[in-house]
């Protein structure tokens, strides 16, 4: 038997990795993996700031699945037989020594990404498997074979993996055809959008907030539908960014809002408390330091800095808090609860995925195998699937590659 692989990024380079180890029967004649770009794994290699946040050292796997706002319940089969920790002890036992931080991302103890990728150049020293730098530009059915073309030489395979990742990767110069070769084949292609960026306002007041970063706060992402994620973020210098906000980034993927349509970002900067018992705080240290100026009250609560735009945008004077009317007060817990943030636009951030792709009704989740084209496997970003960050992309093409190889192997 011959296999195909197109795209030799995560996914690819797994799928040719597990097809070589779990080809038992030896009933594998070639493995074959094409990669456009002149190295394999090339994204790979900037994942995680250039450490590869490889997985989770999140082990519950139904809490895992919550980590998908796109394709969790697909993902389910393949991500319990090869879930985070089989990923960890895999790598584990290729040589690869890995840590769990303390919010459980998973990475190489080097902190270096070639340290995963070679594993893979390891495994493909096997006489079996074939590094083709060329990219496919066109794939179809002979007979019961595939036929991938290159520029100048035409390939045929019993079994192919498409590979070819998401959509939203022009800027790396990346030629994916994957999903015009899904087409070809029948496959429906899901509407496509950015996921896991940053947020854009245009309020200046909120820009002078960069660097300062809230954690354990409610996000609330308010345009047709509203989308709610608790986490983590940063101001930047042109808005939001931080875990939270790439998740409501990907919950919101498919909302269009811009500058002359907003939407709207209201943060809950203290979810533990309700109105009264910050009513009730708030008074409380008010009576033990009336000659306190409120955003100095305030600041014992949420940043100083902070507090002065939400009183600016307030209109109310930074005066002593004994002279703050009870109104006022209510305006300003109101603020704390639901601190709006007009956004503007999406930011491309450093961590991003494509939100859509090939149409999971059309796949079979057990081996990833077409269901309208028998050979034909997906895994990877191509697929409609996408994660948070936090490694859990990465172990969506690790499990999907499993299961197209285990799919294939057995
Ligand atoms: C900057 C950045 C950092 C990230 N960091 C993390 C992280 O730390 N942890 C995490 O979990 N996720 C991270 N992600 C997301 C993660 O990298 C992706 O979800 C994952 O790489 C998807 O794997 P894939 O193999 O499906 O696609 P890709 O990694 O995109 O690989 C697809 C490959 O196919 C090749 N290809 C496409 N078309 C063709 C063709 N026609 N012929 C030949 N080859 C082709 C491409 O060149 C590419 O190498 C990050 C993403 C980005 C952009």
């Amino acid at each position: 038997m011959r296999i195909g692989i197109i795209g030799g990024g995560a996914a690819g380079m797994m799928s040719a990795a597990l097809l070589y180890e779990k080809d038992h029967e030896n009933r594998i004649g070639e493995i074959v993996l094409f990669e456009c770009n002149t190295v394999l794994g090339r994204k790979l290699a900037l994942t995680g700031g250039g450490r590869c946040n490889v997985t989770t050292g999140n082990f519950d796997i139904a809490e895992v699945l919550k980590n998908y706002p796109r394709g969790a319940n697909f993902l389910k089969k393949s991500i319990y037989d090869f879930s985070p920790k089989h990923v960890f002890d895999w790598f584990r036992s290729h040589g690869v020594k890995l840590k769990v931080e303390e919010d459980r991302r998973v990475f190489p103890v080097t902190d270096n990404s070639s340290d995963i990728i070679d594993v893979f150049l390891n495994i493909y020293k096997n006489p079996k498997t074939k590094i083709k730098k060329s990219p496919v530009i066109d794939m179809w059915k002979e007979m019961d074979r595939f036929a991938v073309r290159l520029h100048d030489e035409i390939h045929l395979f019993d079994k192919v993996i498409m590979a070819t990742g998401g959509g939203y990767n022009t800027n790396s110069g990346i030629i994916n055809y994957g999903y015009a070769f899904a087409q070809k084949f029948g496959h429906k292609i899901t509407k496509l959008a950015p996921g896991l960026t940053s947020l854009e306002t245009n309020d200046c007041d909120i820009h002078t907030l960069k660097g300062i970063t809230l954690s354990n706060i409610k996000l609330r992402f308010l345009k047709k539908d509203e989308h709610v994620f608790n986490g983590s973020c940063v101001f930047t210098h042109k808005g939001l960014s931080g875990p939270g906000i790439f998740a409501i980034s990907s919950l919101s993927a498919f909302e269009n809002y811009d500058e002359s349509d907003p939407a709207l970002l209201l943060l809950d900067l203290l979810p533990e408390e309700n109105f009264e018992n910050l009513k009730h705080n708030l008074e409380q240290t008010r009576l033990n330091s009336p000659a306190k100026k409120i955003s100095n009250l305030i600041s014992n609560f949420i940043p100083k800095s902070l507090a002065e735009i939400m009183l600016k945008k307030l209109k109310i004077n930074d005066k002593k808090s004994s002279e703050v009317s009870a109104k006022d007060l209510n305006r300003i817990i109101d603020s704390i609860k639901n601190f709006q943030v007009v956004i503007t636009g999406r930011i491309s951030g450093s961590e991003f995925v494509t939100a859509g792709g090939v149409d999971l009704n059309e796949v079979d989740a057990a081996t990833m195998e077409s269901k309208l084209v028998k050979g034909l496997h997906f895994a990877g970003e191509i697929l409609n699937i996408d994660g948070f960050t936090g490694g859990y992309n990465l172990q969506c093409a690790w499990s999907t590659a499993h299961a197209a190889a285990i799919g294939i192997t057995k």
